[in-house]
């Protein structure tokens, strides 16, 4: 597309849009051609958006429940319905299949309904006390400062909107400088349903837009999901401001099987989908496969030929299984991880290139690459975020388990066994948010997600969540002033 009729994207700040003078391009990440520009937003723009939100955050916390979830709901609706043109947008801009962006678009929406839900059902706490009566009641923190990366757009700005705005505060939204399009084609829908000000989103770079929201004195809280390098810098933002941060960081997921299994094809395809959903870039990735002795030559011989088996294209391809890396940059590391793990002395047993993809030769499509590694190697240690299985052989369960914890990260796991004992000895050893037995991913509605250990601070996805963004108050009531209080 031609500079002068590409389409140029907005900020939406308040009840209007802001379009800056400098841009950013978002480019298509399978050819490189030029989809759009988007607004590069300093900290001018960011201190009128958070005066947006500080604005309408007053009439927005007093609003009921039920009219909070009425427009949650709302959104929910309208969202389905642009669903399908937004899957796509995501599946050009991030490279990722548009079979799963398809599905992204679904457990977003459902978050909304979620939390439609959740605060609907939600009942602040009250009881008598001696001639009076105490109310303990949750109330807004003001305006929430958030910040979200590029690898799954449409999930990422429904964990952060639906809870913020249904506990009442109103919220300044910075996507990802590589991944802004959708973002900023939900913010036209949703600054659409709900009173100017409640949503705003800001786009750029984090050095720039970022740091300026984390710095902004009157954001009363910070949520961000990104790495943890980021993390760091956003924590420390908020302990200059002794502002609450919540933080969702990388994760080294292991996923273990146990000699058990019933069905080796079942569980080959769960790891394998476990490693390469989204092509790897998630930070729930089950990237470390603890494979028993017993079963591992039969177990690994599956593995190789299933993920040689898997169709790499176009990610606007429905049937293939995966697509393109983000950009150069994130291709470019998975590569060079593929050659540390090489010469660190791990055996690669699928995988390990680029492959050209006709049509589009710009981007960067990894094969599924299998790794015999030890969990010593970088491979094992380090968040790669790409297409990249190590394998790592077990026979005692408490070495295993003390590997499987060896890493900084606890974000996620997987076991598969047919033994329940097992699973849930195993489970409960684990230092990780979430302990999937049998299915990976299982992320039901409501079910608490976040890490422990470097992969971030509190939970989202659940009805917890809503105290992260709000605080209790608590009015207490007496009939009458006591006559003698102070002087007695
Ligand atoms: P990143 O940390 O580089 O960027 C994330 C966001 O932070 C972007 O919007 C970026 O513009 C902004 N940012 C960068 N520097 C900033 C600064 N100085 N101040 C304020 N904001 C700044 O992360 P990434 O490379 O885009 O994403 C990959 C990482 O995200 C991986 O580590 C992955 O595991 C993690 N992630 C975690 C989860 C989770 O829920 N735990 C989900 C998805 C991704």
């Amino acid at each position: 597309m031609h500079e002068d009729t590409v389409e140029r994207y907005p900020a939406y700040i308040g009840d209007h849009t802001l379009a800056t003078e400098q841009t950013l391009p978002a480019l298509e990440a399978s050819t490189g051609r030029l989809l759009a520009r988007i607004s590069r937003c300093g900290a001018r723009e960011v201190d009128q958006a958070v005066q947006a939100a500080a604005t309408a955050q007053t009439a927005w916390g007093r609003t009921s429940y039920e009219h909070r979830a009425l427009l949650l709901n709302r959104l929910a609706d309208a969202l389905e319905q642009a669903a399908p043109r937004l899957a796509r947008l995501d599946a050009q801009d991030v490279g990722r299949r548009v079979a799963e962006t398809a599905v992204d678009y679904q457990i977003a929406v459902a978050q909304y309904r979620y939390f439609a839900a959740a605060i609907i059902t939600h009942e602040d706490f009250g009881r008598p006390i001696d001639d009076g009566y105490l109310l303990a009641k949750r109330t807004p923190l003001g305006v929430v400062g958030q910040i979200i990366p590029w690898n799954v757009p449409a999930i990422m700005v429904a964990l952060k909107v639906a809870p913020a705005v249904a506990a009442g505060n109103a919220i300044v939204l910075k996507p990802d400088e590589n991944a802004s399009l959708s973002t900023l084609e939900f913010a036209k829908i949703a600054t659409g349903i709900f009173p100017p000000g409640v949503i705003n989103v800001v786009t750029g770079l984090g050095e720039e837009a970022g740091a300026a929201l984390c710095a902004h004195p009157r954001v009363a809280k910070l949520a961000f999901t990104g790495s943890p390098e980021v993390g760091r810098l956003i924590g420390q933002a908020g302990a200059r401001r002794l502002v609450p941060v919540s933080l969702e960081l990388g994760g080294k997921s292991p996923n273990i099987v146990y000699p058990d299994i019933d069905d080796i094809d079942a569980v080959v395809d769960n790891a394998l989908f476990a490693a390469l959903y989204c092509n790897g870039q998630s930070c729930l990735a089950g990237t470390r496969l603890f494979l028993h002795a017993d079963i591992y030559g039969a177990f690994m011989e599956k593995l190789v030929q299933a993920a040689q088996r898997l169709r790499i294209g176009d990610p606007l391809d429905e049937t293939v299984h995966l697509s393109c890396l983000i950009n150069k940059q994130q291709g470019e590391r998975v590569l060079d991880y593929i050659r540390i793990g090489r010469d660190e002395g791990a055996k690669q047993l699928a995988g390990g290139s680029r492959v050209k993809v006709g049509g589009h030769e710009h981007g960067y499509f990894i094969e599924p690459t299998i790794l015999e590694a030890s969990n010593a190697m970088r491979v094992a240690q380090e968040e790669i975020f790409g297409p990249v299985l190590s394998v790592i052989r077990w026979s005692d369960v408490d070495t295993m388990i003390a590997e499987a914890n060896d890493v900084p990260y606890g974000l996620a796991s997987g076991i598969y066994t047919s033994n329940l004992k097992h699973a849930l000895e195993t489970a409960d050893r684990l230092q990780a948010g979430n302990v999937w037995i049998n299915r990976y991913f299982n992320l039901s509605g409501g079910s608490p997600f976040g890490g422990m250990k470097e992969s971030g601070i509190g939970r989202e996805h659940c009805r917890e969540t809503l105290h992260m963004y709000s605080q209790l108050k608590a009015i207490t009531l007496q009939n009458a002033v006591p006559a003698a209080w102070f002087a007695r």
